[in-house]
């Protein structure tokens, strides 16, 4: 594993997540998720949290000045390697993060996670996350914590935007916007196809060996 500039790209509930963070933590990487940032932004009632709340909400890409704005924020202040969760998602996110990069663009690596839609929506209704950290598991697991997060002790939930409805449009949204994207890294040779179905301990064996 080579490459310390690693991006995820995939349909909502593909994995990114799961697998951005053990990556992170295997290889000490730092790791940042802009679903999750903004999540969080619209949860405290900051002015970005409001800018991107509507879009959110109805299962839309927020604006590529806002991702790009956080994103690259978060690059700037990090030190070593990383793993950015869910950026870029469209072609100018991923034009402006090279160029923000400059020549280190080229070791950039990024994972496209794959599985068929009915799992996809299958994880999605039984998904929960915890409020208070990156913690994220089964519904049958936040029950059998009773609610409480076994990492913080926060509260365990279900993400707003996990319905059927708005899970239909993210994935609407993926395919017109951020297929192209991957396409877009497989054109200069930096992306790597994970199939995404298993348990998290086999899917992750995969995404080390691609990167091997
Ligand atoms: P999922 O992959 O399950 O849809 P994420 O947590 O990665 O979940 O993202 C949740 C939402 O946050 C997206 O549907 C989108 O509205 C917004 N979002 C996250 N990252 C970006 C980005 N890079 N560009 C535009 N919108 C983003």
């Amino acid at each position: 594993m080579s490459a310390s500039a690693i991006v995820l790209l995939g349909p909502p509930a593909s994995g990114k997540g799961t697998q951005g963070r053990l990556l992170a933590k295997e290889k000490m990487l730092s790791y940042f998720s802009t679903g999750k940032q903004l999540r969080q932004e619209v949860k405290v009632g900051s002015l970005l949290g409001k800018e991107a709340e509507p879009y959110l909400v109805t299962g839309h890409y927020v604006p590529d000045e806002l991702a790009l704005a956080l994103a690259t924020a978060w690059i700037r202040k990090v030190k070593g390697g990383w793993v950015l969760d869910g950026f870029p998602r469209t072609l100018p996110q991923a034009e402006e993060l090279d160029q923000a990069l400059g020549v280190d663009s080229d070791c950039l690596r990024a994972l496209l996670m794959e599985g068929p839609v009915a799992e996809l929506e299958r994880r999605v209704t039984d998904r929960r996350e915890c409020t208070g950290c990156p913690w994220t598991g089964t519904k049958v697991q936040a029950e059998a914590f009773g609610g409480a997060c076994p990492s913080c002790g926060g509260r365990l939930g279900q993400r707003d935007d996990d319905d059927l409805e708005n899970f239909r449009q993210r994935l609407k949204v993926f395919e017109e916007l951020t297929l192209p994207v991957a396409e877009y890294y497989e054109q200069s040779g930096r992306l790597l196809r994970i199939w995404g179905v298993g348990t998290p301990a086999e899917v992750f064996k995969r995404v080390k060996s691609e990167l091997a």
